[in-house]
Order: C-alpha cells, then structure tokens, then sequence
C-alpha cells in the first residue's frame, strides 16, 4: 500500500501509446494523483487519417471531468437526411450531434498533458510483470518499471498480442472509401443542400454518407472546414479485397494500403462506379476527392482487459465497425472507468473490476456493429441476412447511425 509522504505515495503508470485512449487515461490517472509516462512509438506528431469523428456525450462528459472546455469541439448539425438515387429526399430525422476531427480531440488533449512525460518515438516490444511491479521493455533497449501498464496500443496492439497472441483482428467483408473535402470546394446549390446536414445514399448492400467537420488546424470558420465523405461497399476477402490492397508495383498490402499506393485503376472503378449507383448530390461529392483513402473494415473483441498489473484499453481491446461511431467514446468510457476502479481497490483487484465493468460494454458495442453493418458484407449467414432487413431500411439508418442510446437502455 502506498506510503505517507506525498512522494511515496504517487503511484506509477506506464501508458503505452500516444493517442485517445492513452492521452485520456494519462491525464484522468494524473488527476487522481498517479505519476505518469505515456510512451507513443511513432517519432513525429501524430495527425488524423483523415476521418470525422462523433463528439458523443460520453467525450464531452470526460472532457469536463479533465477541465477541458468542451465548448467549439466542432460543427454542430441538427438534422440527418437520405436521398435516394435519383437524389430526391426521401427521410429526414431530428439529431442534433456535435462533429469533430481526430486533430481536434487529440489537440485538446496533448496540450493537457505535460510534454516532458509524453516520450515520442519510445515503442514498447514487451513486458514483464511481477508481483509488485511491472517492467516495460522497449525498442531501443530501455526498460522503465511501474505498478500499473496501460496498453493502450489500437488495433495492432503489441501488450495485448503478448497476453493473448491468438487473438488477431477479423475483417468482415467491407471497406470503406474515404475522403475530407475542403468547404471551398462546394459549389453553393450543393453547399445548401448537404453541407450541414448528415446525409446517407444507401445503393443496395452500400452505404454513402456525409457530414461537416472542422477544418485544417481545426478552422470552424464557415469556408474553411471540411465534408466529410464516407463509402461503404463489399468486398470479399480472397478476391476484391486483394486487388484492393494490391499497389502498382503488384505488392499486396496487409490490413491496409496508404492513399499514395492506392492503384489509379482502383480509383477510377470507385469512381465510375460512383456515376452508376449514387445520388447526383454524392455523384458531385466524390467527383471533388481529390485522394481517397482506402480503409478495410475490421472487428476485434477481446475476452479480457485485465493481466495482473496490466490492462488494455480503447481499440487494443475492442474494435467496433464505424457505424456505431464508438470509438473514443469507448475508449474514454474505458479510461474513466479504469481510473474510477483504481481510486477503490490496489491495481489487481481494482483491474479485475475494470473488465467485470467494461468487457459487456466493448460487446454490446461489438455485437451492435455487427447488426448495423450486416447488410455490407461481401457474404452473410442466414442469421445476419435476417438482421439485414431490420438495420438496413431508411429510417433505421436514420436513427441508428453513430448513436449510443443502445448503450443506454
Ligand atoms: C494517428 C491516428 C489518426 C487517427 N485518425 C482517425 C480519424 O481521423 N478518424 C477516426 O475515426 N479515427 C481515427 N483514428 C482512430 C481512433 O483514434 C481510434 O479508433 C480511437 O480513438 C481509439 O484510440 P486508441 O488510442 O485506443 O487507439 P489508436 O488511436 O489506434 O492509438 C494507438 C497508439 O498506440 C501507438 N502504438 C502502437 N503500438 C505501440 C507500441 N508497441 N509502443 C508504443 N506505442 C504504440 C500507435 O502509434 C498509436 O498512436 C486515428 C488513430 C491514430 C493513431
């Protein structure tokens, strides 16, 4: 237990990585008196992969908790809207949602955090725990000890691959085309009609959509943000996926491609197809992508986030398919509550408590994807193409889409 003097009592955490999830414990473990490094293997600042990202309640809510004025985080809208082909109106629905961009969040919250504890370039291969302490080894050859190890590492987590190496992320036989348009770039007529609202195309088994988010340096000036653009189509694993992946030096890359790689032929299908089987709205939309992004979609479900003194969090545990937009709410949720747990208990115990509490949560956040995007995928079970029916119809896109009532009920 910890001693008396204050200094004897600040307890230490090791954070590995750098981004939401390891930002967000950091600064709420610091809150609560914990002394704390955060070690993010990548050198440079980290910037957005270009993607918006929902300000759901549960951030704000976080947000506040850390002091952070949660005030200008992005581009309020009101109403979400579905066309059909033919680009006419065909749904409409009340939600008011707050949009943002990566940068912004991950901007308010390096700023939070002292520079000096934050250690760019410092990647973790691994650590090694015993019954007081835990060592963290990293690339370069350092090692640095501590009571608690967050693994806050995403996808590809290295700390979660060391407790459990069997668990590998699955795609689900979808990708998604994506780009950031600059608000400039609308012509007015398209500017009044999509620009503030979010808007969904849903060709069969496809779904487009679109909405505002802040500009470069998180410009929320009208003119100066920026339309966010989002394609989701099937792809199956062994064919459309491969060629997807596949650069014009013929390499196939695994999980995914950078934009530069992405072959022309490739574009200019999403393109053509594009023509074919969106409203003329959106038909306009991909016509200004300039480089679109290519993003395969994948699920990961972890079975536990508590090992002894280490714990994973945010996307190293559990990552949802995007229509649920949970993704750092979730990882906010889970830092909140590790944090919460860790005021209680001594780190084991106060671990186990953080899984019992959030391990439901990342499945019901899994699980909820899963029915939403059931209607992409390249193949279906007979199961999910029942389920298909229910999520894919207008009004449930309308009302589903990147909302966490369910979370709720
Ligand atoms: C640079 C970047 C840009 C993103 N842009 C968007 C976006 O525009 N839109 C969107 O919706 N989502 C984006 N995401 C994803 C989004 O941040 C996450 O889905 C979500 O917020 C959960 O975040 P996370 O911190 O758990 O995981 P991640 O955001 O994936 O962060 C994991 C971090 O751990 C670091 N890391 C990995 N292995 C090690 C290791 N061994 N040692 C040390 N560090 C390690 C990685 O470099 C990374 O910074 C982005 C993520 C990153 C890293």
């Amino acid at each position: 237990m910890a001693g008396s003097s204050e200094k004897a009592s600040k307890r230490r955490a090791l954070i590995v990585g750098g981004s939401m999830s390891g930002l967000l414990a950091a600064l709420l473990l610091r809150r609560a008196g914990w002394d704390v490094d955060v070690f993010e293997r990548v050198e440079s600042e980290l910037a957005g992969r270009g993607a918006g990202i929902v300000a759901q309640p549960d951030l704000i809510e976080t947000l506040r908790r850390l002091a952070i004025d949660p005030t200008a985080l992005g581009v309020e809208i009101t109403t979400r809207k579905i066309l059909d082909a033919s680009g006419r109106l065909v749904g409409e629905f009340d939600c008011p949602q707050v949009l943002t961009a990566w940068e912004r969040v991950y901007r308010v919250l390096r700023d939070a955090f002292p520079r000096e504890r934050y250690h760019r370039g410092r990647g973790v291969s691994g650590f090694v725990q015993t019954e007081n302490s835990v060592v963290a080894h990293f690339s370069d050859g350092g090692d640095a000890e501590a009571e608690l190890l967050v693994g806050a590492d995403g996808l590809r987590s290295t700390i979660r691959q060391q407790c459990l190496p069997e668990l590998t992320p699955l795609y689900v036989g979808y990708v998604a085309w994506r780009a950031l348009i600059p608000e400039a770039a609308f012509a007015p007529a398209i500017h009044r009609e999509l620009f503030n609202h979010m808007t969904f195309c849903l060709p069969p088994g496809e779904q487009c959509l679109g909405y505002p988010v802040a500009g470069p340096d998180n410009d929320l000036r009208p003119g100066h943000r920026r339309y966010n653009v989002v394609w989701y189509r099937p792809a199956d694993e062994n064919g459309e996926l491969q060629h997807l992946l596949t650069d014009a030096g013929g390499t196939t890359h695994t999980i995914s491609i950078p934009p530069p790689l992405i072959r022309r032929e490739a574009i200019a299908q999403m393109r053509a197809a594009a023509e074919r089987l969106l409203a003329p709205q959106f038909r306009e939309v991909v016509r200004m992508i300039d480089e679109p992004i290519l993003q395969p979609i994948y699920d990961l479900e972890t079975p536990r986030m508590a090992f002894g003194r280490v714990a994973i969090i945010g996307d190293a545990a559990f990552v949802a398919r995007p229509h649920v937009a949970a993704g750092v709410a979730k990882a906010a949720d889970d830092a909140a509550a590790l944090v919460t747990a860790l005021e209680v208990d001594e780190v084991e115990a106060a671990l186990r408590r953080f899984e019992a509490a959030r391990l439901p949560v990342g499945q019901r956040i899994i699980e909820r994807a899963r029915h939403l995007g059931a209607y992409l995928q390249a193949t279906q079970t007979a199961e999910e193409r029942a389920r298909s029916q229910r999520h894919s119809i207008p009004e449930a896109v309308l009302a589903e889409t990147a909302v966490l009532d369910f979370l709720r009920s």
